[in-house]
């Protein structure tokens, strides 16, 4: 691994770790780029577990002043992982714009119209569904450049992998396609051995034209370019799937 663009700090209230202790760990690993993509704050603050919006102000010069330390060490991208909700596309072209947010990563934890459903939880086809329409919305907006763990929705659908699974995930992957936008493989919850990323899922990704990459999503500085990673790079492997090195982010 050379790059990780998929990075958590305690601002997230469930990581641990300062943006530096991040960008150390990723410098003694080697890495030469690294990408530092919280959760994405939101003015209703509705999720106690992110960045508050009163705290971007603070969270942003912290990150800024960690850009500026490890310049010609090791290049850091600011970035904030992102949920497609229509409503606040706005924000997200303004962390863009204002403040230099070259990464957006399509992440979505929570789906509906007043975000009722938790992806992670138990489900059925229609959250899956839901889910589905939801990334592939997000993705036609041309905001984001990868979509972290594609197949998230898996995780708590009771009958394991079937048809529906599959048409669910085919629905993601042609979009990702036709946006010519990558997939990423979640290292963070292959080493958690959750139902994603599921090879029966990257297994039918194949027979789409796609990019792929692997990222820690690491929540610990150690975990950062851990084991967990390379489990996933020998789960590519298996699948015959090849990696990409780094993304273009300009
Ligand atoms: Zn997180
Ligand atoms: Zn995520």
């Amino acid at each position: 691994m050379q790059a990780n663009y998929h990075t958590h700090t305690r601002w997230c209230k469930h990581g641990t770790g300062e943006i530096e202790d991040y960008i150390e760990e990723a410098i003694r690993k080697g890495l030469t780029e690294i990408a530092i993509t919280e959760h994405v704050p939101h003015k209703d603050n509705l999720d106690p577990r992110r960045i508050q919006w009163e705290e971007f102000p603070a969270y942003d010069q912290a990150l800024n002043e960690a850009v500026k330390r490890y310049e010609g060490k090791i290049r850091v991208i600011k970035g904030f992982e992102c949920e497609y909700y229509p409503e606040v596309l706005n924000a997200y072209q303004m962390f863009m714009e204002k403040y230099g947010y070259n990464l957006l990563i399509l992440g979505q934890h929570r789906s509906g119209k007043k975000r009722e459903i938790d992806n992670f939880a138990d489900k059925s086809v229609y959250e899956m569904e839901v889910y589905a329409d939801e990334i592939c919305r997000g993705i036609e907006t041309g905001l984001f450049h990868f979509v972290a763990h594609p197949d998230l929705a898996l995780q708590g659908y009771p009958k394991g992998w079937d048809a529906e699974c599959e048409r669910i995930m085919r629905k993601i992957f042609s979009k990702c396609e036709e946006y010519a936008l990558p997939v990423e493989i979640n290292a963070n919850a292959l080493g958690d051995r959750r139902a994603y990323p599921s090879e029966n899922a990257f297994r039918i990704s194949k027979e789409y034209n796609l990019e792929y990459l692997i990222n820690s999503d690491a929540h610990r500085p150690e975990d950062l370019c851990g084991e967990s990673v390379k489990e996933a790079e020998a789960f590519a492997r298996k699948l015959n799937i090849s990696v990409m090195d780094y993304l273009t982010i300009s």
